[in-house]
């Protein structure tokens, strides 16, 4: 594995379990700290529709390492779509396809296999010392950035983000059961949270916050002011 940048950056590291809000928080804070913004999770989303689209076994590893090895994954700023940034495949624009139910139904298989890991952590270090980052995951404080300078864990109920998650399918026309994206979301946490590597955890030094009766805006204003309090 590749060496964590040198301590004494500005880092910030979110971690939380799926749809707990990093990805909005962690965008709107990189915009206005003006640090660059890191979704890891479109990277493991990016080697999952891979390994579906070529039909490889979701167990195996040499293949999947192979595959990944074959291609070029990379996130590019675009301030004009709403996620922040377009996830390129070989300089094809991979769309929202990365956001498909059937993609998120096998990513935390694909997620859970060292050597993919491995590569994917070392990209996001070398993305870490192009300038201080904001990066959102579920193993960022603990492995990826150990010395961030900042920390944050995100949580919030199951129910509230089972709710956040069929919404934003819905407002994508992608109508499923209330209960199936549950289901789906608990299954996701429990894979993330009991797999041998880099398993889902709050660092011992993140700050914990609990979005499950707070807005977004909010979650933000509380980072960035522990961010600022920090000089
Ligand atoms: O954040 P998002 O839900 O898009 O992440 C998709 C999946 O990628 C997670 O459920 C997890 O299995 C995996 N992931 C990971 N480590 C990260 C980011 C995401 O294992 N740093």
């Amino acid at each position: 594995m590749s060496t964590p940048p040198d301590p004494g950056n500005r880092n910030v590291a979110i971690d939380g379990p799926v749809a707990s809000g990093k990805t909005v928080t962690a965008r709107a804070l990189a915009r206005e700290l003006r640090f660059l913004y890191l979704d890891t999770g479109a990277m493991y989303r990016a080697a999952a529709y891979l390994t579906l689209s070529e039909g490889i076994d979701l167990d195996n590893e040499d293949a999947i390492v192979n595959l990944l090895a074959r291609h070029t994954i990379r996130l590019v700023a675009d301030e004009s779509v709403e996620s922040g940034y377009r996830v390129e495949i070989d300089g094809h624009d991979t769309a929202m396809r990365l956001f498909d139910p059937d993609v998120a139904a096998v990513v935390s298989s694909v997620a859970a296999l060292g050597r993919v890991r491995e590569r994917m952590v070392a990209a996001q270090r070398e993305i870490a010392r192009e300038g201080a980052v904001v990066m959102a995951g579920r193993d960022i404080g603990t492995v990826v950035l150990p010395e961030a300078r900042f920390k944050f864990f995100l949580t919030a109920s199951v129910d509230e983000r089972a709710k956040r998650r069929h919404a934003e399918f819905a407002e994508r026309g992608v109508l499923l059961p209330f209960e199936e994206v549950r289901e789906q979301i608990a299954e996701r946490d429990r894979i993330d949270m009991t797999r041998a590597v880099a398993p889902l955890r709050a660092a011992a030094d993140a700050i914990l916050i609990d979005s499950t009766s707070i807005s977004s805006d909010a979650v933000v204003a509380r980072m960035r002011a522990a961010v600022e309090a920090a000089g």
